[in-house]
């Protein structure tokens, strides 16, 4: 049986509860069968190191062992801040305007993949099974390939893709082109992200379509496939019993029981949107007077730079509560369910989990209703969601009058044909699919070999 190597920038605990999405997805694989390694950035910054250099610390958690390493400064800011979040980060959320393709960064970006390769390399066995998740790593097959590496590699980008024409933007998009073929499995987010990477490869690499959803160029076969990413239904569920959530439930249902609430919960981001949702709830004011005295909409934020003026304010009537912070999941929980609308608007994300954990939680027998923006990946499941354009912020408007209107029969039918797929295609799905499709990729190939070995 094969052993499982998980690989991102960041590593979670799988023991502990609030690890996060990664951490839930993966623990369970992690801990199971053959165990496993999870391997990726210690989060910790060394003002000694030199550029190229990380110590690497080993951990045992249960079955799985942690291996993390440090990063010198220069690569820190390179790498994380600069190459991943400077130019891949805006480029994929198709945001070139914002983009800085600095060489200086796009060099650290590839001395810290080397390095990671070069430090994980020395812990593989010869039948694991190698998962690399994020933008951040789009280079570490071919530096693992480069020291020999023949085990099976699969990727996961968990932004959007854009569509080739942005790509072709990026400055040495061939070579990132080339380090996707020395995946045996790209997996991305929606049919559109897949799109877009069909057209990519085949279009600059020249990628020659081998049947299926496999792809041939520089003399490898990669296969190509969506698998939107969940969330741990019964885990989210499972906090709404939790003291927290009660409270906080509890007491935002006495303080909005004559109101109507809204929410939305984001990372601030550019890519989410924030100015437009507030000038969108500013024209639900003004265009539907009914709404002035009752709707209030409450921007959960964790922090970054940017700021917000909360506007309209009155005395006892505040109709944005703009909290800039990161709540815990159990209050969240708790908010998620007194509101009667949830405004997830982002202007491009590769999926949004915000939206699934909205409908998770939500009281079938009287459910909120879920705005979600189009350019969401969540918008290619979750049809039944009433999709806006957020640029469009009149008709987002209309549509959020529309939500907050809507009969209690057709919330319903909406939300149990939401929560269905929410269900079904939760995080454990993604991940079996995910890695029993990498694994069928070997049978591919052994089946090629013998079929060339008879030939
Ligand atoms: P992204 O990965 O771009 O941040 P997602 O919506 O896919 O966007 O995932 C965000 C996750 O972080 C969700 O699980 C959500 O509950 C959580 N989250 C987002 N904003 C906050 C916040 N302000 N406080 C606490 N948790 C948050």
């Amino acid at each position: 049986m094969s052993r499982l190597v998980v690989v991102s920038n960041r590593v979670g605990d799988p023991r502990k509860p609030a690890a996060g999405g990664l951490a839930v997805a993966v623990g369970e694989s992690l801990a199971s069968g053959a165990g496993g390694l999870w391997f990726g950035w210690s989060g910790q910054i060394s003002e000694e190191a030199a550029p190229g250099e990380g110590e690497l610390h080993m951990q045992h958690a249960g079955r799985s062992t942690l291996a993390t390493v440090d990063l010198s400064r220069p690569d820190h800011d390179s790498y994380y801040l600069g190459y991943s979040n400077q130019a891949l980060w805006p480029a994929f959320h198709y945001r070139l305007d914002l983009a800085d393709f600095e060489r200086s960064q796009f060099e650290g970006y590839k001395r810290v993949n080397r390095m990671f390769a070069a430090k994980l390399s020395a812990l593989l066995r010869p039948d694991d099974v190698i998962w690399v998740h994020d933008y951040h790593l789009i280079p570490l097959a071919a530096e693992l390939r480069m020291l020999g590496c023949t085990q099976r590699i699969g990727f996961f980008l968990h932004i959007p893709l854009p569509p080739p024409t942005i790509l072709a933007a990026i400055p040495g998009h061939e070579g990132l082109m080339r380090w996707f073929f020395a995946y045996d499995l790209v997996g991305l987010q929606t049919q559109l992200d897949l799109e877009h990477f069909v057209r990519f490869i085949r279009d600059e690499a020249r990628a020659r379509p081998m049947g299926g959803d496999r792809y041939q160029a520089y003399e490898r076969t990669l296969c190509a496939r969506s698998f939107p990413i969940g969330i741990d239904v019964e885990e989210f569920q499972h906090l709404a019993r939790s003291r927290e959530a009660i409270e906080t439930y509890t007491t935002l249902k006495e303080e909005y029981a004559k109101r109507r609430l809204l929410v939305g919960v984001d990372r601030l981001d550019y890519s989410k949107g924030l100015p437009h949702r507030f000038r969108a709830f500013r024209e639900l004011l003004a265009n539907y007077p009914e709404n002035r005295m009752s709707a209030t909409l409450i921007q959960i934020a964790s922090p970054t730079r940017e700021s917000v003026h909360a506007y309209y304010g009155e005395l006892d009537w505040m109709p944005v509560r703009y909290i800039h912070r990161t709540w815990s999941r159990r209050r969240l929980e708790g908010l998620y369910r007194n509101a009667k609308v949830a405004l997830v608007t982002p202007l491009r994300d590769g999926m949004n989990l915000v939206a699934k954990e909205f409908i998770a939680v939500q009281d079938a027998e009287d459910p909120g209703v879920l705005v979600l923006s189009r350019f969401a990946g969540a918008a290619e499941q979750l049809r039944e969601a009433l999709l806006v354009n957020p640029y469009d912020t009149e008709t987002t408007a209309q549509l959020i009058q529309r939500a907050l209107r809507m009969p209690l029969e057709e919330r319903r039918e909406r939300h149990a044909a939401l929560y269905e797929r929410v269900r079904r295609d939760d995080v454990h799905a993604w991940r079996r699919a995910f890695l029993a499709a990498l694994s069928s990729e070997q049978a591919a190939d052994a089946e090629q070999e013998v079929a060339e070995g008879h030939a």
